[in-house]
Parts: structure tokens; sequence; C-alpha cells
């Protein structure tokens, strides 16, 4: 099969969180299974350009239709990691992808309408013709509208799509605008509630929405999560979309990529180690320590790792590290948020921590510091308030990092809690709390340190379980597959 991914983010060159770890890990694992898969990427100028080889143009002159006229844009090629990525640079004044960052604009809906418009131009206009287009998040929601209200007409009839959603919070509404901008020249019937309308606001429309209701089949990215988007509020508002195309929904859970994630061969931790050799695990923590000046002490370390935004639980984070250097825990923290405001707080926070030994907030963005953060760590919280995968639990889990984590979307699918989980004991691997509250991740810390200082063997199978519970992409891998082959027949 031919599959083409189509994102607004790849790991390691252009990541911000999750998004970026699933479309190489997801694409690799396709690679594997003898698919023939190529991504297409914006040319961002803040991109790791370190980790492309052979960045070259391959496509000079793609002109993109724009507004009755047309970009000009180059086509570049290169590999990453050995991913095949395409990556389009246009050449225009709105400077669409040189702005020192990946999001964040005032004209983010035109920004990914453009690259939307752009990727399928050059598929088109090279002569690809994918068998799988899959597109993810509200950033390329456009596409599969493009795709078959114009591209499917002039030749590219035997591309099918599938829709990724990583985040419903983030939708990507627009006014008519766009449609006039991509050639879409038809308001009344665009506006439709059945096509894009926005469900909230009638003179918007919705790019999520678009990618549902366009898209030959549509996932989140944990079966638990497609239950909350559809039956709780959790959808942001698309729970209705979601329940017309119920026929062609469903979750499947993120893997990841155990090449990347690998205590036994990890090239940026000190000592590797696998449940065999447990023991080897300590000698990260003691690195750990040096490196972010904890004292050496008969404690164990929780760690939190991941975008400071309201959905991971601000509140809780921050109660979470005082209650930990209170009550015989280190905290460190590794985190950066857009925002300037909660930004600004956490620095407040490790200024007054300033002299604490127990505690370090490293407010940045840093792939190596993370790597041996899960190393040596004994436990990572996951606070959130929605989270329709999270991948640091799961990072967790293979290092040996027992997560903490509140029962909801992937969170709940992955973590089963050591005392009141259902599963066979064997299978428990963390501990999972209800209530977005301080006392509800109070309590399972509590039990977890507890643990910890208590039955330290019991700790260990804990840690043991985690580690060899299955969280490749091979399970989800397969799962895409049969979803390609599904819609790829119709
Ligand atoms: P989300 O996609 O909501 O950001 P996930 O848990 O799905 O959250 O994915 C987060 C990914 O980003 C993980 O690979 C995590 O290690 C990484 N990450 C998040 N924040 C940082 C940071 N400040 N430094 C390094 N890696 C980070």
């Amino acid at each position: 099969m031919f599959i083409v991914q189509v994102a607004s983010e790849c790991a390691p060159v252009a990541k911000v969180g999750g998004l970026g770890d699933v479309v190489y890990g997801l694409s690799r694992e396709l690679e594997i299974r003898g698919n023939s898969v190529e991504l297409i990427l914006p040319k961002y100028d803040c991109m790791r350009y370190d980790h492309i080889w052979g960045l070259q143009i391959t496509y000079q002159d793609l002109w993109v239709p724009w507004y009755g006229g047309a970009i000009h844009c180059s086509v570049w090629f290169g590999f990453v990691h050995g991913r095949k990525c395409f990556f389009i640079e246009p050449h225009s004044s709105d400077n669409f992808f040189n702005r020192g960052g990946f999001y964040g604009y005032n004209d983010e809906p035109m920004r990914w309408a453009f690259f939307s418009k752009a990727a399928l131009e050059f598929l088109y206009k090279s002569g690809k013709r994918p068998d799988i287009i899959h597109c993810h998040d509200w950033q390329t929601g456009m596409l599969p509208v493009m795709l078959f209200e114009t591209y499917q007409h002039i030749g590219m009839h035997s591309c099918r799509v599938c829709y990724t959603i990583h985040n419903f919070k983030h939708q990507g509404q627009a006014g008519g605008n766009v449609l006039t901008a991509t050639g879409l020249n038809r308001p009344d019937y665009f506006y439709a509630p059945e096509r894009l309308r926005d469900p909230s606001h009638p003179s918007a429309i919705n790019f999520m929405k678009a990618g549902i209701v366009y898209s030959n089949f549509v996932t989140t990215v944990s079966p638990r999560h497609a239950w909350e988007a559809r039956f709780t509020d959790q959808g942001y508002g698309l729970g209705h979309s979601l329940h017309i195309h119920q026929g062609k929904f469903g979750g499947v859970l993120n893997g990841i990529d155990y090449d990347v994630w690998n205590p036994e061969t990890d090239p940026y931790i000190p000592s590797t180690f696998s449940a065999e050799t447990l023991d080897k695990k300590y000698a990260n923590k003691d690195a750990l320590r040096e490196r972010l000046l904890l004292r050496k002490d008969f404690k164990p370390i929780v760690a939190f790792i991941g975008r400071l935004d309201p959905q991971k639980g601000i509140e809780q984070i921050r109660h979470s590290l005082y209650w930990c250097i209170n009550n015989g825990a280190q905290f460190v923290l590794l985190g950066s948020s857009p925002s300037a405001e909660i930004n600004n707080m956490f620095w407040g926070i490790k200024r007054q921590m300033n002299d604490n030994q127990d505690s370090h907030l490293e407010i940045g963005f840093n792939e190596e510091l993370s790597h041996l953060i899960y190393a040596g760590a004994d436990m990572i919280i996951v606070p959130s308030m929605f989270e329709p995968c999270g991948l640091t639990q799961m990072i967790g889990l293979r290092y040996g990092t027992v997560p903490v984590v509140r029962e909801v979307g992937g969170l709940a699918d992955t973590v089963f809690d050591r005392d009141y989980s259902d599963r066979p004991v064997e299978e428990r691997n963390g501990y999972v709390y209800k209530h977005a509250t301080n006392q509800g991740i109070e309590s399972a810390l509590h039990r977890a340190v507890g643990l910890w200082y208590a039955y330290p063997d019991e700790f260990r199978k804990l840690v043991a379980n985690g580690m060899k519970q299955d969280l490749s992409w091979n399970n989800p891998g397969q799962h895409y597959v049969n979803i390609y082959n599904l819609i790829r027949h119709k």
C-alpha cells in the first residue's frame, strides 16, 4: 500500500507534543510492515535540521492556487531517521512557516488551509496517487474536503482519507475567506450544518468537523477517548457529528517507538537497563540527581514531563510538587508553555524553590533531558483534565517509572491501579484516581510513595509489570492497516 501522512509535526524535527511522536512512530511501523510511506510537512525555519539527511529541493516550481492567483512553492525532500519526508516551502509575503515557532499565530486557519491545499497540489502535480492519505488534527481537516470536492474530479479518484484526531480542543474555526482562498466557491453549500458549519458559531466553518464529515475513516487516539468524545463534553461540540458518522469512527491506542524509547539501548542515559537488570536503573537516578542538583537521599523521585497547559492539570502539578517535598519524595518537572502567564507562574515557583534540594523545575523543551528523567525517576504523574492518549505514562512504564494518573482517556486504557483495578494482579502497573482535585492526586501519590517505602519488593513488581506491557506500535500498526484496507476497497 502507498500511504502519505500529512501533518504539522513529526518527531524529532518538528515536535511540540505527542502528535509528532505518533506521526513518526506510525510511519515507521507501516514501513516495517512493507508499505510505502511518505510524509508531507511544512518547511519550518525552526525545525531540527540536524535530524534531516540529504535535504534538497525535489520539486522546484509548485504553484498552489490561492485566492484566484497562485503562491509559488518549492518542495524539499530529506530523510528523517529513515522516513521519507517532503517539506513544503511557500515563497510569499505571508511567510507562513518562517516565524520561529510552530503554532500560535493570528492567521492559523489560513496557514493550515494553505498547507493542506499545497500538500494536495504537490501530490497531484507530481503524479503521486497514494492509496491512503492519513491526515492529523485540525490543521489538515480541510484536506479531505478539497480532495473529494475538487481533486477527485481531476484525477485523484483512487485516494482515500483516514483522519486522526489527537486533540478535540483545538478545532480550527475560520470565516468564509478560507473557502474563497482554497477555491471552494459555494459558501451556501459548504456552510450547511451537515458539512462544515461550526456547531456553536453559525458564521464560522470548523476544520475538524470538515475532517470528520469528509474522511473515509476517523480515529482518535484511544478507545476510552473515542467514547468520551461522543458521549461527554470532551468532544468540545463535535459529539453530534461523531454520532452521525459513528459507523466510520473508532479509537486506536497510540504506540510508542520502541527504538527511540528503549531503556536497553537509549544513548541519552548513562546506564542502560531492562526488567532483568533493574538495579542498573538506579545509576540513572544518581545521574539525574547530579545533573539537577538534587540531594542524594533515600527518597523516591516523582516527575512530571509535558506541556504546561491547563489540559495537563496545572494546579494538581503544582500541588504534587509541594506534597512531594513535604512527604518524603523529590520532585522534578520538565515542561514549558506558550502562555507567558503559566510560564511565569512556574518561574515563580522555581525561584521560590531555588534552595530546595528536593525539587527541580526545568522550564523549556529538552528531548535529551526527558530521556534521563524517564529513566531516573521512580514515578511519573499525569494529572490531566482530559488526555486523548498520553505518551508520558507509556514511556514511563517502559522505563520502569510507575505512573500515577487520572482515570481519563488513554490514561484509563493504559494504567491499571494496583489496589483497585479489576485486572489480574500481574497486569496492574500504577496508580489511578478519579477526581481532578488536589485530594484526588494526593491520595494516589500517598499510596504510591507509601508502597515505595513500606514494600519495596511490591513496588518492584509493579515496575516489572509495567515494563513487560506491550506498548509498541505493533498492535496499533495492525489496527491502522485494517482500517486502510477497509476504506481502500470501498
Ligand atoms: P501532548 O501530545 O498532549 O503534548 P503526550 O503525552 O501525548 O502529550 O506527548 C508528549 C510528548 O512530548 C512526550 O514524548 C513527552 O516526552 C514530550 N514532551 C513534552 N514536553 C516536553 C519537554 N518540555 N521537553 C521534552 N519533551 C517533552
